[in-house]
């Protein structure tokens, strides 16, 4: 089953190119008062809802796809978690690209030794709200990931239950800035993490470790790989995440990025495709912010620094 959200927080059935609102399917959620809970409701009473859709969805309205405004189809993740360099290949490209390194230490390490890292929830978008990119004067670069959302409560879960877990799988796209600064810093600006096109449900995709994924910049191939090179499994990701802290249902797991990143500008159009999810074509433009704030924030010596190092190529 293929969920998607659109428009003003609807949700639809995805069949194809049409699209069945069975917004309707919602009532079953529980009404929450405050103190709202530590995780997604949606994703928490999936089997609820799909269950209500098979008896909205005859009555459902008909909606093209390509008409819809695609969110993200998890709404209120408790946490987005990162794999850095969990493909050995753009391992390879990091640190033999000093523009991509840009000196962080770290950058040369594998997944063993530096771990997972969080980005801002606040950082999420669906494939229709578009990247809208933050500091133009620093490289920022595409990164297509397998997306794992989390189905229910999980602590230190063995990599042999793990998939267990898993409500399903999305498109990822972890944007990122290009610097020396923590990761979860430079990849957290607004819309620096997009989830879409939908949810297909873990029952879908038995083996998430031999899914093809790729990306295309304005229509050129850049990224081409298959998820049987993660240094680590989906399953060993679950493990390790659940070892350091309680995961919850939407919760994102973004499965790191395969070899061929490269930078991306204002104007430019991403179409990113993981077999047995589909593909997403995501706008690039600038941030309105940026203009206003952008004087002040280059004044900073951080981002002289970077901007310098980035002309002149010295890391
Ligand atoms: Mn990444």
């Amino acid at each position: 089953m293929r969920l998607c959200r659109f428009g003003d927080s609807r949700l639809g059935l995805v069949e194809g190119r049409t699209v069945r609102d069975v917004t309707a399917a919602l009532d079953v959620l529980p009404a929450y008062r405050y103190p709202l809970p530590g995780y997604d409701p949606l994703i928490a009473n999936l089997g609820k809802v799909i269950a209500r859709i098979g008896e909205v969805s005859s009555n459902a309205a008909l909606l093209p796809l390509e008409s819809l405004r695609l969110l993200s189809p998890v709404a209120n993740p408790s946490k987005i978690v990162a794999a850095p360099v969990n493909y050995a290949a753009h391992l390879s490209e990091v640190a033999s690209d000093s523009q991509l390194s840009a000196g962080n230490a770290s950058h040369s390490m594998t997944i063993h030794q530096v771990g997972l890292f969080l980005k801002a929830n606040s950082s999420l978008v669906g494939p229709g709200e578009g990247i809208a990119l933050w500091h133009l004067e620093r490289r920022n670069d595409h990164e297509v990931e397998l997306a794992v959302v989390i189905g229910k409560r999980a602590n230190n879960v063995s990599r042999k239950d793990a998939l267990q877990y898993v409500a399903g799988y999305s498109i990822g796209l972890d944007i990122s800035i290009r610097g020396q600064e923590d990761r979860s810093f430079r990849k957290s600006p607004d819309s620096y993490t997009v989830l879409g096109p939908w949810l297909v449900t873990a029952d879908e995709i038995p083996d998430p470790g031999q899914l093809d994924l790729s990306i295309t910049l304005n229509g050129e191939t850049k990224q081409n790989s298959n998820t049987k090179y993660m240094t680590l499994g989906v399953a060993e990701l679950i493990e390790m995440a659940s070892s350091f802290y309680t995961l919850h249902p939407g919760d994102i797991i973004s499965t790191g990025t395969p070899e061929g990143v490269s930078p991306i500008v204002p104007g430019d159009v991403i179409v990113a495709t993981i077999e047995k999810i589909g593909s997403m074509e995501v706008k690039v433009r600038a941030a309105e912010e940026f203009g206003k704030r952008g004087q002040t924030a280059l004044s900073t010596p951080t981002l002289e620094h970077a901007a310098r190092s980035m002309r002149e190529g010295t890391e």
